[in-house]
């Protein structure tokens, strides 16, 4: 019998293709081929050897493989067929997220180095016509380094232009600059402390990499220094053959982490994030396949690299949304990091100072082991938290009378203070005070946010964008004013409050204008007084050693929202916002404004320890049947009309109709309409995982073969972060 092949491709098709093995020729699972497919070319990889074809059926013959080798290694094949059968996302696609762009577009698997070239001789030789030649000549001349042949032609020149200099030997190829783009970006050096006696201990009880596979959750207080006992931990335990993986939840947030990292391990650190370019990808994702001994620190998807010595995962602030992929493959990084430590028999560690209650609920049932450390480093002392109860105050831009006066008492002593504000822009809404009206997204069931530095109002949730206007567009009232606040706004009531003081905003708006956090958190960094004001950007893994007071302008989103994980996601945000005072010498203090300074939550917020909050959020998480003590999936449509939307969930509920599995809806989702698509939503629950996979399967199956309407989307997602 003729060898075959079992091939995935990079579509959203759930089935894969057979096609003949030419003689001579000899696959394995997770190489990289090129077949025929249709009328063209296509590449694939290679998922199964000797498969039996259906009868009756001619195959074509695999065009050729890319490489001798399997792109995706053992280990990394069978994490994505598990996740692949875990999320039901089809095999295909999920096999080529671990590619770099450049090899799933067939690129071969080296890496392009530069030419670099240096002038060697003067322009008097060239014809006096040559104006560009001479140009050019005298651009790289200016490069005493040299310059890379790519920037030459970024900066408007050409190949054959290049060529020319070179064969008048007026320039020569020359070695690149020794700078890498990854050695270059951060190289800040921070001296390293000695552990603490907690922290000591704390590092002891994790289990090393020669006891095979473990699963701790390192649950330890904002500033207790859990980073320094990773960096304890790797030192320890890694050879120099050995890789590690330390996910992080979003690289450019905090440079400072990684710059711990390059201090103690040099030229070993490698990182992964969504600005890397093609070629940066291909280059450490050529590197962690060849076994170099490398401390990858990356964002989610870095958990999907063909690792082949891999012996410690690290998954830091392990309870951050940012794990779960919104969209297409919508895997949690965190939980395939546990399963890929699981696979590959070595440990995996889980830092937060405010734990997922799913791996606090696995901890407390002996899955994982609870390591504690309930001090903070160095000299600091965990902040004191009250609440402000805002209900009778008057208040400007969001801000209470004792809230400035804290604020004015902090810069007067020299120091910093942060106010967190959860919406950016000017105001959530503009509405009119004589006929009420709100200005509403035409293409969405939201409501406009006001950006006042640019004069629009914008959609948060589409593109949409539209020119404020001064009055009602309705009734054309005068009476047109902002409701609630945005950072601008509390920016401007700072800024005139305390005109001396340097008052510095973070949100998406401010950090794309200006490039990065970094530099806008310079001034921060300097340690004169100023005002941080900003979003939940501000709540992520920074140190600040000169903020003494954190001001939260308003606690009460998340206490009353119809998603059932609101709760656990405010007390998370409220203490990470408030772990970033008092982490250096100086005290810290936290005052939360609230309008339900009685509620039990916040009141326990005070007092208790986050465990503590945990206990009780779990308890009702239990009463009320949810996850973590069940399993979740939604099937999600969205379509020109919700008629529509609702007709494709209505036709898989008895397909999911099975004893032990509750089902919820088909209902329109939180927000019905957006950018002019109607969502609707089915929720699966239920205590037997593993007949809601079945059923998922089933379902996906049936889905996929159903004659549907052309704009009608329909998709999965199984432990879903967001429920509304
Ligand atoms: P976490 O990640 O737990 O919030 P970090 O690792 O960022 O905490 O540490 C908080 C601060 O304490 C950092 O400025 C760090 O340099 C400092 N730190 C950590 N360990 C020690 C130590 N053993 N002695 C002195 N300072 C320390
Ligand atoms: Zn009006
Ligand atoms: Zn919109």
């Amino acid at each position: 019998m003729p060898s075959t092949a079992r091939i995935a491709l990079n579509r959203p098709l759930r089935r894969l293709f057979d096609y003949l093995v030419p003689k001579g020729l000899t696959l394995k699972p997770g190489q990289r081929v090129k077949i025929p497919f249709g009328r063209q070319q296509a590449i694939g990889l290679v998922v199964d050897t000797h498969v039996e074809p259906p009868a009756g059926i001619t195959l074509k013959p695999v065009h050729s493989a890319l490489e001798e080798w399997p792109s995706l290694p053992d280990e990394t094949f069978q994490l994505l067929s598990w996740a692949s059968n875990y999320y039901q996302h089809p095999l295909g696609e999920c096999l080529f997220t671990a590619l770099p762009p450049a090899l799933r577009r067939g690129r071969p698997a080296i890496e392009k180095t530069d030419d670099w070239w240096q002038a060697c001789g003067s322009g008097a030789a060239l014809p006096a016509n040559a104006h560009k030649q001479k140009t050019l000549l005298n651009w790289i001349a200016q490069h005493k380094q040299g310059v890379k042949g790519s920037d030459i032609i970024k900066a408007g020149f050409t190949r054959p232009q290049i060529k020319a200099l070179r064969d008048k030997e007026l320039i020569q190829a020359t070695a690149p600059d020794s700078e890498s783009p990854q050695s270059q970006r951060y190289n800040e050096s921070i001296a390293a402390p000695e552990l603490s006696a907690a922290q000591f201990d704390a590092a002891s009880e994790l289990p090393p990499p020669t006891a095979g596979f473990s699963a701790s959750l390192l649950y330890g207080i904002t500033g207790s220094g859990k980073t320094e006992i990773y960096l304890h931990y790797l030192k320890q335990n890694l050879t120099d053959q050995d890789q590690a993986l330390v996910l992080v939840p979003e690289i450019n947030l905090t440079p400072q982490t990684v710059a711990r990292f390059q201090h103690y391990f040099g030229e070993r650190i490698l990182v992964w994030h969504s600005a890397l370019n093609d070629s940066e990808r291909l280059s450490a994702w050529l590197k962690i396949r060849n076994g170099e001994p490398v401390i990858l620190i990356g964002t989610r998807s870095a958990v999907l690299l063909p690792f082949t010595a891999l012996k410690t995962l690290i998954v830091d602030e392990e309870h951050d949304s940012s794990y779960k992929q919104g969209e297409g493959f919508r895997y949690s990084g965190r939980d395939l990091a546990v399963y890929r430590a699981h696979l590959n028999g070595c440990p995996v560690i889980l830092g937060s100072a405010t734990p997922s209650l799913e791996s606090y609920h696995n901890a407390l049932g002996g899955k994982y082991k609870l390591i504690r450390l309930e001090e903070r480093a160095g000299k600091a002392l965990p902040p004191t938290l009250s609440l402000l109860d805002i209900r009778s105050r008057p208040l400007e831009g969001g801000l209470s009378r004792p809230a400035l006066e804290a604020i004015r008492q902090t810069l007067d002593s020299g120091n910093q203070a942060l106010v967190f504000v959860n919406r950016r822009g000017f105001a959530p809404v503009m509405m009119c005070f004589d006929c009420g009206h709100m200005v509403e997204c035409p293409r969405c069931d939201t409501r406009l946010t006001y950006h006042r530095r640019d004069r629009a109002m914008r959609c948060h949730h589409c593109d949409y964008q539209a020119p404020a206007t001064e009055t009602c567009p309705k009734c054309a009232s005068e009476a047109f004013r902002p409701v609630g606040q945005g950072t601008e706004q509390t920016e401007d009531i700072l800024a005139a409050s305390f005109p001396d003081t340097p008052v510095v905003r973070v949100d998406r708006d401010s950090t794309q204008r200006k490039g990065s956090i970094q530099n806008i958190l310079k001034q921060v960094n300097s340690g004169k007084p100023c005002i941080l004001v900003g979003t939940q950007m501000l709540a992520k893994g920074h140190d600040f050693p000169d903020v003494t007071l954190v001001v939260v302008v308003n606690a009460d989103g998340g206490l009353f929202s119809v998603d059932f994980r609101a709760p656990e996601q405010l007390i998370q945000t409220l203490l990470q916002v408030s772990g970033r005072a008092g982490r250096g010498t100086k005290a810290g203090k936290v005052v939360v404004q609230t309008c339900h300074s009685d509620h039990p939550l916040l009141k326990k917020l005070c007092h208790g320890r986050y465990l503590d909050i945990a206990d009780q959020l779990l308890e009702e998480r239990e009463s009320g049947q949810l996850p973590p003590f069940r399993a979740m999936a939604i099937f999600r449509a969205e379509a020109d009309t919700m008629e529509q939307s609702l007709k494709i969930l209505d036709s898989i509920k008895p397909l999911a109709n099975m004893p032990g599995i509750e089902i919820w809806g088909p209902l329109p989702a939180l927000i019905a309409r957006r950018a002019d698509r109607h969502r609707a939503q089915l929720v699966l629950n239920t205590d037997n995982r593993r007949r809601l996979n079945k059923v998922l399967a089933a379902t996906c199956q049936s889905l996929e073969q159903e004659k549907m309407p052309k704009s009608a989307r329909w998709m999965i997602d199984v432990d879903p972060q967001e429920t509304g």
